[in-house]
């Protein structure tokens, strides 16, 4: 038996496997990224709590001799697992490497990858479909939103993505969604553009506003900044049934069939949620160029816009 896994049997440390799925669960705990292990000794220690590792187990260490160099070289066996975990799982393409998660965000972080995620929620017993309204990063979807955020916005926007299947549930469209979504949400600060609701979940992972399509999923809509707007869940159904549209310079038109309505109708105790916005111009996106095209918005004033 060799000297480490000597010291490993001695210390009663986790296992590799346990090691592995510890890191999977800690990640998604973190939204999907965690710090390199030598500058985030909070992530070593919290998984090293998830063990209830004791103070032996969580600082005793290895001494690998160079006898040539005539120096010995010391490394604390529980980062030594946690790298070699993190090492293993990266191989597997579960997890992204902090060089190319680098490359991605600027920031050393494991980020996990879409299979990790995949096996992070199975590990914790979450049904893969909750997947398109967690905030959890994956590398695949971060990937997306780079490339939405510095697509340049063209002048002779064109909304409809005529190669767009529609009724796909595969991993590359739940990839594509997932990146609308979140930059969408994102760009409009997490508010609604129509009535500036801005509500999280208690737990702070889910955002109640929506990324509605300008030009719907249905009708091949693009997923990208330009046909797309964040509502709240009520402006999101309000638009997508025509009860409201916007005109050019993003000013809200209602329909006038809101006249016809009755008076108790759209309304929160006293407070109208419809009508008394007409005119009014939508919250826009902090960069200009993230705001909805008007190729798209005129598709949704000739198509959607009940009059
Ligand atoms: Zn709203």
């Amino acid at each position: 038996m060799s000297y480490e896994s000597d010291m490993l049997k001695k210390l009663v440390m986790p296992t590799k496997i346990e090691v592995e799925h510890a890191l999977l669960k800690t990640l998604f705990k973190h939204n999907g990224v965690i710090k390199e292990f030598s500058s985030g000794q909070e992530i070593v220690d919290e998984i090293a709590n998830e063990f209830s590792l004791n103070d032996d187990q969580r600082v005793a260490f290895l001494e690998t001799i160079y006898r040539k160099e005539n120096r010995i070289k010391k490394s604390i066996l529980w980062h030594r697992l946690l790298f070699r975990a993190a090492d293993s799982l990266a191989k597997e393409k579960l997890v992204s490497r902090p060089t190319s998660t680098f490359a991605l965000t600027s920031r050393r972080e494991w980020m996990l990858t879409e299979d990790g995620y995949n096996k992070a929620l199975d590990l914790l017993n979450i049904p893969t479909a909750q997947k398109l309204l967690l905030p959890t990063k994956s590398y695949e979807v971060e990937k997306i939103i780079k490339k939405l955020n510095e697509n340049l916005r063209p002048q002779n926007y064109d909304p409809f993505d005529k190669s767009k299947k529609t009724l796909i549930t595969t991993k590359e469209y739940s990839i594509r969604a997932r990146g609308f979504r979140q930059a969408v949400i994102k760009a409009y600060d997490y508010k609604c553009a129509f009535c500036g609701l801005k509500l999280q979940s208690p737990n702070s992972l889910l955002w109640e506003v929506e990324a509605a399509h300008i030009v719907p999923h249905c009708f091949k809509g693009k997923d990208d900044i330009w046909n797309g707007i964040a509502f709240c869940h009520l402006h999101h159904w309000a638009f997508d049934v025509g009860w409201f549209t916007l005109q050019d310079d993003f000013k809200i038109t209602i329909s006038e069939k809101a006249n016809l309505m009755s008076a108790n109708y759209g309304k929160f105790f006293d407070r109208d949620l419809l009508r008394p916005l007409a005119g009014n111009k939508i919250f826009l996106p902090e960069k200009e160029e993230s705001s909805p095209h008007p190729n798209s918005l005129l598709w949704h004033r000739k198509n959607r816009f009940y009059h």
